[in-house]
C-alpha cells in the first residue's frame, strides 16, 4: 500500500527516484537472514565524552552479504561501524556499551586484541588515503607488518587482481601511490585492505567523493567481493544502498524526552528490498521517499 503511493508521487529530494530504486532493490533482493551472523550486535549505545551518541542498536550482520548503514547527518552510521572493528577504542572518550558479538566471541572481551580484529575486520574511508609510497609496497605493507612474507609479490598481484586494480597499474607497481586517480586510490585502499586475508570489510561512504564512473567500479567491485567477505557499507547515497545492499540498516536522530540532547537510533532493519518499497515505520518511508532527511 505504501508503495502505491511513493512511486506515484514525486520526490522531493532532486535526483531521487522512488521507482528506480524500487527496482533496483528487488533485483539484489535474496534472504541473506538464513546465513550465519558473522556480527550480533545488542543493545550497542556509544558516547563520546559523556554524550550519547548512538542508543540502543540491535541487529544481525550476515555472511557473504553486503548490508548498508543509511540515515541523516549525525544518527552514529560512522560511529556503528567503528564499533565492528574497534576503531573507536582509538578515540579519546569514546564509550561503547552493549555487546558485539563477532562469530559468536565477545570483541570487545579482555583477551581479544584489538590488532588482530583490525586485520580480520579492515576498513576503508570516505577519503582515499594510500601512504606516500609505491603501489606495490602499499599492498605489501599489511602482510610485511604481519610477517605474512611468503610470495610476498605474488600475494600484492592476485589482491590487485581482487581489487580490479591490476591492469591499470600493473607496469606501474614501482610508482608513488599518490600519483593514481581518487578512484585507483580507492581500490588500491580496499587491495590494502584484502591483502592481510580479511573476513570483514567495512567501508564507510567509500565512493562519496569519486565521480559518477569511479563510483561505479567500487559498486560493481563491492558486488564481486561479497562472494568472498562480509561486506558493511556506511553510505548518504540512498540508490547506492539500494544497488549494492543485501540488507539496510535506517538510521535516525532523537530528541531526547527532556529536550536536552539528540542521538541516534537504529529505527528499522531489513532486507533493502523491503526498506526501499514497503518499510514498517513511516520514518524510514519518509526518508526513503525524500519527504526527510
Ligand atoms: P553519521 O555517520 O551518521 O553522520 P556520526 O557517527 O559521525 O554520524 O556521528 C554521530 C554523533 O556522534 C554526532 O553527534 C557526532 O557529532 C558525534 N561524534 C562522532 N564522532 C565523534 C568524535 N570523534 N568525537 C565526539 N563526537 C563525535
Amino acid at each position: 500500500m505504501v508503495l502505491v503511493t511513493v512511486v506515484d508521487e514525486p520526490t522531493t529530494a532532486p535526483g531521487l527516484d522512488s521507482r528506480r530504486i524500487g527496482e533496483l532493490a528487488g533485483a539484489a533482493a535474496t534472504d541473506v537472514r538464513s546465513r550465519e551472523a558473522v556480527f550480533s550486535i545488542d543493545d550497542l549505545s556509544v558516547r563520546y565524552s559523556g554524550a550519547l551518541a548512538l542508543n540502543g542498536a540491535t541487529l544481525s550482520v550476515h555472511k557473504n552479504a553486503v548490508t548498508a548503514f543509511i540515515g541523516p547527518s549525525g544518527c552514529g552510521k560512522s560511529t556503528f561501524i567503528r564499533c565492528l572493528n574497534r576503531m573507536n577504542d582509538l578515540i579519546p572518550g569514546a564509550d561503547v556499551s552493549g555487546k558485539v558479538l563477532y562469530h559468536g566471541r565477545d570483541l570487545y572481551a579482555s583477551e581479544v586484541d584489538p590488532v588482530e580484529v583490525r586485520r580480520r575486520i579492515g576498513m576503508v574511508f570516505q577519503k582515499p588515503n594510500p601512504f606516500p609510497k609505491s603501489i606495490f609496497d602499499n599492498v605489501a605493507f599489511g602482510p610485511r607488518v604481519l610477517g605474512m612474507k611468503e610470495d610476498l609479490s605474488g600475494r600484492v598481484e592476485r589482491t590487485l587482481q581482487q581489487a580490479a586494480l591490476w591492469d591499470e597499474v600493473k607496469d606501474r607497481l614501482k610508482e608513488n601511490a599518490l600519483g593514481l586517480s581518487g578512484g585507483q586510490q580507492q581500490r588500491l585502499c580496499i587491495a590494502r585492505a584484502l591483502a592481510v586475508e580479511p573476513d570483514v570489510i567495512l567501508m564507510d561512504e567509500p565512493a562519496s567523493a569519486l565521480d559518477p564512473i569511479s563510483t561505479t567500479r567500487i559498486e560493481d567491485l563491492i558486488h564481486q567481493l561479497k562472494n568472498d567477505y562480509t561486506i558493511a557499507i556506511v553510505t548518504h547515497n540512498m540508490q547506492q544502498a539500494a544497488r549494492v545492499a543485501d540488507m539496510t540498516a535506517f538510521f535516525s536522530v532523537e530528541i531526547r524526552d527532556d529536550g536536552k540532547g539528540r542521538h541516534g537510533i537504529l529505527v528499522e532493519y531489513d532486507l533493502t528490498t523491503k526498506i526501499f518499497t514497503n518499510p514498517g515505520d513511516k520514518r524510514t518511508e519518509d526518508y526513503v521517499t525524500g519527504r526527510f532527511g
